[in-house]
């Protein structure tokens, strides 16, 4: 856990989350302000700060995360698709510190980001 960090807090039980699902690596959650009807937060149980910190010794954490999210994603009822979105750094717009993927769905998309 890393003081300052927000997700550390929500992991630590010290700030109040909206739980969808949790194992030994993995904890999910609601979005506060959803972008999608479904609109879930998967962080790892690890303090990873971004995308450009994953490596050999915590990659476990990140392939956890998307085995959670195709539970998830089944759960949700996301099984026509659904996107999932890493913000990475100040240029991706990345507003905490603690690595996270946003799962998005339950409405079509219309625009292609990509
Ligand atoms: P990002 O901008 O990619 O770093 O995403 C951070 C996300 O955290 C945003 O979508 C926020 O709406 C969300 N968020 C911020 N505070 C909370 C909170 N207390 N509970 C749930 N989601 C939050
Ligand atoms: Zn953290």
């Amino acid at each position: 856990m890393l003081n300052d960090c927000l997700f550390c807090a929500i992991l630590g039980g010290e700030i109040p989350s909206s739980k969808v699902y949790e194992d030994e690596y993995v904890l999910a959650f609601r979005d506060i302000n959803p972008q999608a009807p479904v609109h879930v937060l998967v962080v790892p149980k690890k303090h990873i700060s971004c995308a450009l910190e994953i490596d050999g010794e915590n990659s476990l954490y990140v392939a956890k995360c998307f085995e959670a999210i195709a539970k998830i994603a089944k759960a949700e009822g996301l099984e026509k698709g659904f996107r999932v979105v890493n913000n990475c750094g100040a240029d991706g717009g990345q507003s905490v510190m603690h690595l996270h993927f946003h799962l998005i769905g339950g409405e079509k998309f219309a625009e292609k980001i990509i």
